[in-house]
């Protein structure tokens, strides 16, 4: 019995290196050289080739690289009746929470606004408001969408440096310092409350385009976007709509609907978007492959890891 690593991601290299790396409890293989597809039991995967895990006829477990399962689920022939795990490590969330944290103070601290004086040569004092009353962290509003492994970390982090934070989930949580929501009333709480929106939902039928021009309507005048759930929340020519009536003041994205986003994309050239290239948080190898091999060590004991994918939530 196996263990194969089917990647043709970019990191396809180096998590073969820290699997071979390890003490592991089965023999690796790794695509494109699968000797015996029957042998095969534990399949990690990025992005896998269409139609590879369908051919897989004794895989008792299929585990994510990457957070999102999209990658897998959106080959229609993946073996639905084989438990698929996404990944949960935490070099992921805490990457995600430097993300997060970072571009809410950018945002907070209208580091963006001030780059674009200096492209204009303009000595500017006031850009925070009126000099002597700029606000701090504690008169900001920041709403985290998602309150899973990334959205609640990030929601503890951001109160952990003085912001007033807002949570939105399916079902309700209790997070220490975080106002947490769930329901339509929740969702319209949240947008109208929040100076700073982050997205760290997962995609599924439920919240693709969630952020649409009603949406954004029901946001504070200004408001700010920080995108790095997956591309497809957004309707992207409503936040482009958005962002020159002036209803949202900026966007941070890390996705896009197309991923590498076209050059001819009119995000890339918009004075409101930054835009960085889905790096908020990357699976580390050496992290991950830990909790990989932890939760296949559950797995043969008989018991029942976390992180494993719904496919009636769809996530
Ligand atoms: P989880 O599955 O752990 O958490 C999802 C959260 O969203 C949960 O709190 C869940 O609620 C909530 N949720 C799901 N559906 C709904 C809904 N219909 N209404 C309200 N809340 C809902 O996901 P992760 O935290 O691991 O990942 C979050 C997102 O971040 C994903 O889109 C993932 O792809 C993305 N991501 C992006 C990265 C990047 O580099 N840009 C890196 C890593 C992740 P409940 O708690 O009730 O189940």
């Amino acid at each position: 019995m196996t263990l194969l690593l089917a990647s043709t991601a970019d990191s396809a290299e180096l998590w073969a290196a820290e699997l071979r790396a390890r003490d592991l409890p089965k023999p690796l293989v790794v695509l494109p050289d699968i000797p015996d597809p029957a042998a095969i039991e534990y399949a990690i995967v990025a992005k896998p080739p269409p139609g590879l895990l369908a051919s897989l006829p004794n895989l008792k477990a299929i585990m994510s690289l990457w957070a999102g399962v999209d990658h897998i689920t959106h080959d229609d022939t993946w073996p639905r009746h084989v438990p698929l795990y996404r990944m949960i490590e935490p070099g992921l969330s805490k990457g995600m929470v430097e993300f997060v944290l970072s571009q809410v103070l950018n945002l907070h601290l209208m580091n963006y606004d001030f780059m674009d004086r200096q492209r204009a040569r303009e000595w500017d004092n006031q850009v925070r408001g009126v000099y002597g009353t700029e606000p701090l962290a504690e008169d900001r509003t920041v709403g985290v969408l998602g309150l899973g492994e990334m959205g609640r970390n990030v929601a503890l982090g951001l109160a952990a440096n003085g912001f007033n934070v807002m949570g939105w989930s399916r079902t309700r949580k209790e997070l220490a310092g975080v106002d947490c929501r769930s329901g339509g009333d929740g969702f319209d709480a949240v947008l109208g409350s929040s100076d700073i929106l982050v997205n760290l939902l997962p995609l599924t039928p439920a919240t693709e385009d969630i952020l649409n021009s009603a949406t954004f309507a029901k946001m504070k005048q200004g408001a700010s976007l920080i995108n790095a759930g997956r591309g497809q929340h957004v309707t992207e020519a409503d936040l482009i709509a958005a962002l020159d009536s002036g209803q949202l003041s900026r966007a941070v994205l890390d996705v896009y609907r197309t991923e590498p986003l076209p050059s001819d994309d009119p995000f890339w050239t918009h004075p409101k978007v930054v835009i960085y290239p889905h790096v908020a948080s990357i699976t580390r190898a050496r992290t991950a492959v830990t909790a990989l091999l932890k939760n296949i060590a559950v797995l043969e004991a008989g018991g029942r890891p976390d992180g494993r994918f719904d496919p009636n939530l769809g996530y």
